[in-house]
């Protein structure tokens, strides 16, 4: 599941609630790194704030953030690069 789901959700969960996806972990508040992608680009962010479920790992972010986020694709911003390789399963 890509951030673009979560944007769809109005709900802004705090560190400490309930997940809503498994019902019974609770939300603690991390930095993850994100594979964010927008069309065709694929743009790792590093230090992205969420809330993480501490037993399932689903990551819920504030609606700024993912705009935060789409604002760094848009711009093409980067700090490094990394190759990453592709493949299709035969
Ligand atoms: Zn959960």
């Amino acid at each position: 599941m890509g951030p673009l789901r979560r944007k769809e959700r109005n709900e802004q969960p705090k560190a400490g609630e309930t997940c809503y996806f498994c019902t019974h972990g609770i939300l603690e508040e991390k930095r993850v790194t994100v594979d964010f992608r927008w069309g065709e680009q694929l743009v790792i962010i590093e230090n992205v704030p969420a809330k993480v479920c501490n037993e399932c790992a689903e990551r819920y972010y504030a609606a700024k953030i993912v705009r935060q986020m789409e604002q760094i694709v848009k711009e093409g911003r980067r700090e490094r690069e990394l190759r990453v390789p592709v493949v299709a399963l035969k």
